[in-house]
């Protein structure tokens, strides 16, 4: 029998690999844009006709190619990149396996000229379907200009398999994005059909940001920032109010890449639980720098997905981190409440102790002087055995205090260093004060911050107060029970004084004092400050009935059930009318819970519309 084994020639084998690396014009500019970072670019242009299918085109001024590698750079396992086998390991480029261009002249027309510093004169090198068709020397600038022409011209069938130029565009931008963000020390333009879509110069990462997501979202991000030896992690997590029904800007980078990695980005949404609801996604922008010895390299580098050595680890560092900059920013929240408050902030020079500052307080000072309602100046620790609010036992002060002021809203003005602002919470000091607020329909309130609007459903934001309150006694092991004048007498049916036995111990965490009096009847003698003695009963009677309920929900917490039912009965009823300082306090003791815009059954709590969303819904 005769041989039946070809050896494809390289213009075959070229285009079956190049189904691997270019699927649609999307993957050709990742390669083209990750070329023109290797080679050290600080400036990239990117212009692209009919959404890559007649041109995309991308021009940097980095080191060029020399005559010879100008020819060789479109051959199989052309690369600059690695040299042995061990390279391999310590890869920091984006790409290494020299088959990208390979792969895109396979199957396009394409035009490179190129020219490095010390030459005079630069090549040009048309090729065609792997065909070279003429190089020469010519005239052109220092770096690489690369035109692919009619993409998949050789192709038909991959060619009919794109989709319309709209999703074809899209996917180009994305990549666009995620290479732009990483790299923002570059500059970058990004024309389509003549009309520039970005024009980016180079700026830091939160300038990078605003640059390519709106200028909005200054007031929607964090920073975040950890410095560990498995990871260094930097960048900027999305405040918990913002987070959308879908998934939108979440990014996350390894050294230099953008990837995919379900587990990290797990670690990052983990950290938002009880601050969002479920099902919504906040955004995130963050770079994790690792050891290339301790990442896996045996993937495709088109690919997303990367595999780390120490995974579990480096999940731990970003919840943590996230977490950090969520907690010690919700603080800094409530900073924003004077409008007119200038934060510009220079930090002190090094070497330099602060002097502790003087407080004079006014003591006739009344934020509410022109509503008419006389306040007192008190301290803050002692709100938080407040009790409710539009209650008959309510008394009201207003906290008027100093407040360590943070500069985190300026981490996008020009001056930025890209540091989060953390270190200098405590060295400024500034007085906060709350802005006026009015109630609506009795049960919203309105007041503004400096990053909006604020509506504030009052039920649901009393909740919260109280059961974060709740939650932290019962932690802290701080019941404060407060003590009745009479102790009342509670009758229960028969399961339900089982149940509330099996209760007593969380009940006594939290500042209750009863004890079985047989019969199915209990004495109280104490309860949290927050409870009005006239509903002790009514009040065990709905807690029972929610641990029940919990029960059959097999909510597994039985603690969180019952400080849950305890926030949901205390909390002021919708259709309380409110006075101006009920109000103040309540949005003061709401800023200070570690989640205020969630509700502790998750829904929210409030919603700001920024400046932005409100001009565009006058606009539309
Ligand atoms: P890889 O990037 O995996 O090495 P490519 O096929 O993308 O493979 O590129 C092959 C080689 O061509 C690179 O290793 C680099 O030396 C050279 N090269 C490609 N693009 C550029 C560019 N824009 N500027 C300078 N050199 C480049
Ligand atoms: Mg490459």
């Amino acid at each position: 029998m005769s041989d039946i084994i070809n050896i494809l020639p390289d213009s075959v084998a070229n285009q079956i690999a190049a189904g691997e690396v270019v699927d649609r014009p999307a993957s050709a500019v990742k390669e083209l844009l990750e070329n023109a970072m290797d080679a050290g670019a600080t400036s990239i242009q990117l212009i692209v006709k009919d959404a890559g299918r007649s041109l995309i085109q991308v021009i940097d001024n980095g080191c060029g190619m020399s005559d010879s590698d100008a020819r060789l750079c479109f051959e199989r396992h052309a690369t600059s990149k690695i040299h042995k086998a061990d390279d391999l390991f310590a890869i920091r480029s984006m790409g290494f396996r020299g088959e990208a261009l390979a792969s895109i002249a396979a199957v396009a027309q394409v035009e490179m000229k190129t020219r490095q510093y010390d030459n005079e004169l630069g090549t040009m090198v048309v090729i065609e379907a792997s065909d070279v068709k003429e190089q020469s020397p010519c005239t052109c600038p220092v770096g690489t200009s690369i035109a692919v022409k009619n993409l998949f011209f050789n192709i038909p069938a991959r060619r009919n398999f794109l989709k319309k130029d709209s999703i074809e565009l899209s996917h180009i931008e994305e990549i666009f994005k995620r290479i732009a963000l990483v790299n923002y020390k570059t500059d970058f333009t990004f024309h389509h059909n003549g009309k520039l879509l970005y024009d980016l110069r180079a700026s830091n990462f939160a300038q990078r940001i605003a640059a390519i997501f709106g200028s909005h979202f200054k007031e929607r991000l964090y920073p975040i920032e950890e410095k560990t030896e498995p990871v260094s992690l930097f960048g900027y997590v999305g405040k918990a109010e913002y987070a959308k029904r879908a998934r939108g800007e979440q990014y996350i980078f390894v050294n230099g890449r953008y990837i995919k990695h379900p587990f990290l980005s797990a670690a990052i949404e983990k950290a938002y639980t009880e601050l969002i609801p479920e099902r919504s996604y906040p955004s995130y922008f963050v770079m994790l720098e690792v050891d290339p010895m301790k990442l896996d390299v045996n993937i495709h580098p088109t690919k997303t997905e990367v595999r780390f050595v120490d995974e579990s680890i480096i999940f731990a560092i970003l919840r943590a981190a996230t977490k950090k900059a969520l907690g010690q920013f919700s603080l800094a929240t409530q900073l924003e409440f004077n409008p007119a408050t200038d934060l510009d902030f220079t930090p002190a020079p090094p070497g330099y102790t602060p002097e502790v500052p003087k407080v004079d307080l006014d003591p006739t000072y009344n934020p509410f002087s022109s509503t008419g309602h006389s306040t007192t100046i008190r301290d803050s620790h002692t709100s938080h055995t407040s009790p409710g609010y539009g209650s008959e036992r309510n008394h009201m002060d207003v906290r008027g205090s100093q407040v360590p002021l943070s500069a985190y809203e300026n981490f996008f003005g020009e001056n930025d260093s890209c540091q989060p602002e953390s270190n200098k919470m405590s060295e400024a000091s500034h007085e906060l004060r709350t802005s006026e607020s009015i109630q609506f329909a009795s049960r919203y309130i309105i007041t503004t911050l400096k990053s909006g609007l604020v509506i504030i459903d009052q039920q649901r934001a009393h909740e919260r107060i109280i059961y974060e309150r709740l939650m932290d006694r019962r932690m802290s092991h701080h019941a404060a029970p407060q003590q009745l004048m009479f102790p009342v007498n509670c009758r229960f049916n028969a399961a339900d004084s089982e149940l509330l036995k099996e209760l007593t111990p969380t009940l006594s965490e939290l500042g209750f004092i009863l004890s079985p009096l047989g019969q199915n009847t209990f004495v109280v003698t104490a309860t949290p400050p927050e409870i009005k003695e006239g509903a002790i009963q009514e009040l065990l009677e709905k807690t029972i009935a929610d641990y029940k309920g919990s029960m059959v929900q097999k909510f597994s917490d039985r603690d969180q059930s019952v400080c849950l039912s305890m926030a949901r009965n205390i909390a002021t009823r919708q259709g309380s009318v409110l006075k101006a300082e009920e109000m103040q306090q309540l949005i003061a003791d709401l800023f200070s819970c570690q989640a205020p815009n969630i509700s502790p059954s998750g829904k929210p709590t409030m919603f700001i519309m920024g400046e932005h969303d409100i001009a565009d819904k006058l606009n539309s």
